[in-house]
């Protein structure tokens, strides 16, 4: 028998037991005559203790121990005489009388500890090392905590699981898609999911009822924090349900999460729409944990010979509680922060409200103190705060600005507390994104969601102001699930094709196969996706989703340990049919 407990297990009650552990050398310690070891596993730490006085060469043997080294030891639990709090073994010690070195281990590359002295690149390539320290591995075992309670959840509210191919035809989910080349179907390729849309709708046409799988999906996109390659969605979707049903059970999911696994009740989720997220936040997933919301300056601050301000299509304010005391050197550097080729501001102008109540603005030469007054009320600004101000001639883009702007402050103001939660759904999508580049409309969610039915006929004239029955749900400035209500009607999903510049041959081509499922009888129904790696991120207060997934990607797409993706030889080139056109 390899271990009769493990390393994070034994207490003050089981002192003078004999036990054997098994684990891995965290550190050796020599004190005068005796040698204390850290002996690590997925539980814990216990220390064990060497006495040179009672075994010089079982002592011995101890102080050469190399970190990592893979031990087994058998003694007695005796007391500690100095405790450590800190740790749930550390009332207790292993006076060892036997050891075993099941296998010695090379120096690791970098300390496997909390603090660890390894950069990002070395940790990734030594990956399996990385997942030895408490801290990555902690977010696995929320990953799988937070997995097998959806599940538990789905399944009493009568989801099935059901697993959907992963070599398929491309998914229109608006990324690129990986593919795979086929080596019995010459010139041809699969796609890999970017989720599995026309199977879940599919399975509803089968009449499953409710659906869910917890999902690899993937999409070829310029990797950013909160996206990989390859991510997880926990997917959902229902039939013979309307928009409120799906919202009321998974706004019920996420709470029954947050409450068995951070101990926290929440509120019922407001609502917001889409056009109130965009218009004071600037975002279609507002970080609601503080408020600032934009107010519309326009009205106020045009027409007094400020040529920025008059030429402008849009004049938007945020008023940051207390930060009057922003000195010029900070003020500067948020003018350089909305400057920033990402963001794309041209300037950025700023107001405090003085001890005695006057607006002292950056433009003063341009607007009376009554004018700067009606501002301060319009802003519902008071003594010690600070109002910044961006504009814009493109309404969308100078709002995305200000949203950039708010989220710094934010930050800056340590308002965005990674222990609170605040939840909304932002619901009444536009059905249709216009592209000024390629002067046509794209689907906003993807295109098979519907319109909502009081909308319908604006499909014909006006289809960008046709809203759909989508909603997301954000948490903390994070959309973590997002869905729709579905079309379930051909001669509906046939005119959202068009509207979508699809030819109906194409059409038939791409999706020939849901349209003719939904002749046989295809019941009302939608659903949604979460995405598991952002859901458990957020539990966790991490900064990238990387940190919760085993063996992730780097920036470049690259898996550094395996080193992939790679090139293929000859001879498996050859099989696939495949030339290589790079120089
Ligand atoms: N398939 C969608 C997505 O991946 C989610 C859904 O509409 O259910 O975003």
């Amino acid at each position: 028998m390899y271990r009769t407990h493990t390393c994070g297990e034994l207490r003050l009650a089981n002192i003078g037991e004999n036990v054997t552990l098994s684990g891995w050398v965290q550190r050796t310690r020599k004190m005068g005559g005796m040698t204390f070891v850290d002996l690590r596993d997925r539980y814990g730490i216990t220390q064990l203790v060497f006495n040179n006085e009672i075994n010089a060469s079982l002592c011995d043997q101890a102080n050469k121990l190399g970190r990592e080294y893979v031990l087994q030891v058998k003694g007695v639990v005796s007391e500690r005489s100095s405790k450590n709090s800190k740790v749930s073994t550390g009332d207790i010690e292993i006076i060892v009388s036997e050891m075993q070195i099941l296998n010695t281990a090379q120096v690791p590359p970098f300390t496997i500890e909390d603090n660890t002295d390894g950069g990002d690149d070395i940790r990734m390539q030594y990956r399996y090392l990385d997942l030895r320290r408490n801290c990555v591995r902690a977010n696995l075992e929320l990953r799988h905590k937070m997995a097998f309670e959806v599940r538990k959840y789905l399944d009493e509210h009568g989801f099935i699981e059901v697993e959907t191919p992963v070599l398929i035809k491309s998914t229109p989910e608006g990324a690129r898609d990986f593919v795979v080349p086929s080596r019995m179907n010459p010139g041809q390729f699969y796609a890999l999911p970017q989720s599995p849309q026309t199977f879940k709708q599919l399975l509803m046409v089968s009449g499953f009822d409710r659906y869910f799988q917890i999902v690899k999906c993937f999409r070829d996109e310029d990797l950013r924090a909160d996206r990989q390659p390859e991510f997880t969605q926990i997917d959902c979707e229902m039939s013979f349900v309307e928009q409120e049903d799906i919202i009321n059970l998974f706004e019920g999911m996420s709470k029954y999460l947050f409450k068995t696994i951070k101990g926290i009740d929440l509120p019922d989720f407001p609502r917001m729409t889409w056009h109130d997220a965009m218009k004071y936040y600037g975002s279609d997933k507002p970080d609601t944990r503080f408020d600032m919301k934009f107010v519309e300056l326009d009205g106020i601050l045009k027409g007094h010979g400020f040529s920025v301000f008059d030429n402008a299509k849009y004049i938007g304010g945020i008023c940051a509680k207390g930060a009057a005391t922003y000195t010029r050197k900070q003020l500067d550097a948020l003018t350089d922060f909305v400057k920033k080729p990402q963001i794309g501001a041209k300037g950025m102008v700023y107001a405090r409200i003085e001890n005695d109540g006057t607006v002292k603005s950056s433009v003063d030469k341009f607007y009376s103190q009554d004018v700067l007054q009606a501002m301060k009320s319009a802003m519902h600004a008071e003594v010690g705060d600070l109002i910044l101000i961006l504009s814009g001639d493109d309404v969308q883009k100078t709002r995305k600005q200000l949203c950039e702007l708010r989220l710094e402050m934010g930050n800056q103001l340590g308002l965005r507390d990674k222990n609170k939660y605040s939840c909304l759904w932002v619901i009444d999508f536009p059905l249709f994104e216009w592209s000024e580049e390629d002067h046509r409309f794209y689907a906003m969610h993807h295109p098979f969601t519907s319109p909502k039915l009081e909308d319908v006929d604006l499909l014909d004239t006006d289809p960008g102001a046709v809203r759909a029955n989508a909603y997301d749900m954000v948490i903390n400035g994070v959309e973590v699930g997002g869905g729709s209500i579905r079309i379930h009607d051909s001669e509906l999903q046939h005119k959202m094709f068009k509207l979508l510049g699809f030819t109906p041959e194409k059409a038939e081509a791409q999706f020939g196969f849901l349209m003719n499922a939904f002749k046989y009888g295809a019941p009302p129904h939608g659903g949604l996706a979460y995405g598991l790696d952002r859901f458990v991120s957020l539990f966790a207060g991490l900064d990238s989703i990387r940190d919760c997934i085993a063996f992730p990607k780097n920036n470049a797409g690259r898996d550094v340990m395996i080193d992939a993706p790679s090139v293929l030889d000859d001879d498996q080139l050859k099989e696939l049919n495949l030339k290589i056109n790079i120089n």
